[in-house]
């Protein structure tokens, strides 16, 4: 059973859970992307296995009517052992999907080409019902948006949580946020097939609903769960709202990268373990 402390993060072990964090959020107008916690597989088995675990999800969330979708990352599903290991298993799912979306995350940048190449493949084959993410921080990424700008399916822009090496991403921040923002509006000028927002970061908001405003394109937000949760509700009373659900047995490292990454949550697990 996962402790108190990292159910802020984390919906709970099993599918059961994660669904039931799915219905408490939707009551509040809050979309739910589900993630089964899981990356860098070396053997195929655990790579298939956890593919079937998502074709069962896939299965529960049609069957219950929730507003929920699944994000898969590449290495999960078999990226680290070959790419047509990754391609089967997103295959599997992406067919086991019949009017749900299924997200591919975005790993490091080794993992861009051969990501990119299979959304490609899966979402013309299954009429946008695919989406990828981007990452904003990498240099590549104005060549990629192009090339997404003629595809059909959702794409998901985010600043990028690897350290990349100099040659290949933009390292400052202040330039991480400025291309960032360049990417949104190429996006709410040149993206039919949707925009998703994914970012906690108030300014980024703010600029995504003034481009809403200038070109009257759609576009969600999407955040994690357990981080500005009240901007997620309140953003619901207007806009298309996600949150991104982590689920699974392997929470811990999940758990440890998110309370490392900010003093508050490092200050909200010290007071939870002293129980203050
Ligand atoms: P930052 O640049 O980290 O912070 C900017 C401002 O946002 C802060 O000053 C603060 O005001 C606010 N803020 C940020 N974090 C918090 C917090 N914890 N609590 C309170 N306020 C906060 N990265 C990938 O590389 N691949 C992926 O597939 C991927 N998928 C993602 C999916 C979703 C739904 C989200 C939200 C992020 C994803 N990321 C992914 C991570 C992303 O690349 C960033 O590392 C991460 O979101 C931090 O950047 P930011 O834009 O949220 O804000």
């Amino acid at each position: 059973m996962i402790p108190p402390i990292a159910s802020r993060f984390v919906a709970g072990e099993t599918p059961a859970e994660a669904l039931e964090h799915t219905q408490k959020l939707n009551q509040r107008n809050v979309n739910v992307i589900l993630n089964l916690l899981g990356e860098h597989y070396h053997d195929r088995k655990p790579a298939d296995e956890d593919a079937e675990v998502y074709v069962r999800l896939l299965e529960d969330i049609e069957r219950s009517g929730l507003s929920a979708c699944v994000s898969v990352k590449p290495s999960q599903v078999g990226l680290d052992i070959g790419t047509h290991v990754f391609r089967e298993n997103m295959e599997r799912i992406a067919d086991a999907a019949n009017d749900t979306f299924v997200w591919i995350d975005m790993e490091d940048h080794e993992t861009t080409d051969a990501t990119l190449d299979v959304f490609e493949q899966l979402t013309r084959e299954h009429d946008g019902g695919v989406g990828v993410c981007i990452q904003a921080n990498l240099k590549r990424t104005e060549d990629d948006l192009e090339r997404l700008a003629s595809l059909p399916g959702k794409v998901r822009l985010v600043k990028g949580a690897y350290d990349e090496p100099k040659e290949i991403a933009y390292k400052d921040k202040a330039k991480v946020d400025a291309v960032y923002r360049e990417y949104l509006e190429y996006m709410f000028q040149e993206f039919e097939g949707g925009i998703a927002v994914g970012s906690h970061d108030p300014a980024m908001i703010e600029y995504a609903k003034e481009l809403h405003e200038e070109y009257g394109t759609d576009f969600e937000i999407q955040m994690l769960m357990g981080v500005r949760e009240d901007a997620q509700y309140e953003l619901a009373e207007e806009y298309e709202v996600w949150q991104y659900v982590p689920y699974g047995g392997k929470w811990m490292s999940y758990f440890y990268r998110r309370v490392m990454e900010r003093k508050e949550n490092l200050l909200f697990a010290a007071r939870a373990v002293l129980g203050r």
